[in-house]
């Protein structure tokens, strides 16, 4: 596929992980009829609902940071098309993939599961509360992704997180990389200049 040689070449990708699951997850499967033309577009593309599916590059620099593992329970939070799910199943993670538009609910996980991936957790609702019962079950997320920007961090996401464990997730304009370090203490990396949907809580409009 050109559109992945491509992301490697620029460098986008570089964990053997992502590449091979890159290769063998079809974009074209997650974006919707009219945009087939485009699927292997370097673009975001619109999916309906005022939502887009991510870019290739920025989807390719989130999970080299997230570096996900076989084995990881990794909360997504705005997973759209599925299409980062599906990654993600690939690699081999537990992934519990939360949305908030049912329609996109619907659509995403219906794409996902077309593609053969069983094992993916749905849920449709606000992921900035996160998932406590999954996270007490598993005793804290390894890491957690987000799609959407919101101004702030929600602070759910820091407390089902285990140490040690990581969110990559934008805030703004900036796709930030935070690391737990104790119960209280968190390191953020930002890599600035990127454009996301909002992050959109059901609760206030805080995150
Ligand atoms: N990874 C997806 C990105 C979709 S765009 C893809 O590549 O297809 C981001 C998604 O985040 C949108 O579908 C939007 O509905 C969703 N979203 C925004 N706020 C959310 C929230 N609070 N909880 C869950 N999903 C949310």
């Amino acid at each position: 596929m050109a559109l992945v040689d491509d992301l490697v070449e620029k460098g986008a990708l570089k964990n053997p992980n992502l590449i091979r699951a890159f290769r063998a997850v079809d974009r074209w499967d997650f974006v919707p009829e009219p945009m087939k033309d485009f699927a292997y577009v370097d673009e975001p593309l619109a999916i309906g609902e005022g939502q887009t599916i991510s870019q290739p590059w920025t989807v390719a620099f989130m999970l080299e940071l997230l570096s996900p593992s076989p084995g990881d329970n990794i909360m997504e939070v705005g997973y759209g098309s599925g299409w980062q799910t599906a990654l993600l199943a690939y690699v081999g993670a537990n992934v519990y993939a939360v949305e908030r538009i049912p329609k996109l609910c619907e659509w995403g996980k219906r794409n996902v599961e077309k593609c053969g991936f069983r094992g993916v957790k749905f849920f449709c609702q606000d992921g900035t509360m996160g998932l406590p019962d999954i996270a007490k079950r598993v005793g804290g997320f390894d890491k957690i992704i987000a799609a959407a920007s919101g101004r702030e961090l929600p602070p759910a996401w820091k407390n089902q997180l285990k140490t040690g464990g990581k969110i990559i997730a934008p805030i703004g304009h900036s796709i930030f990389e935070f690391t737990k370090r104790t119960k209280a203490a968190f390191d953020a990396f930002p890599h600035h200049s990127f454009a996301f949907v909002p992050l959109i809580s059901d609760n206030d409009s805080k995150w």
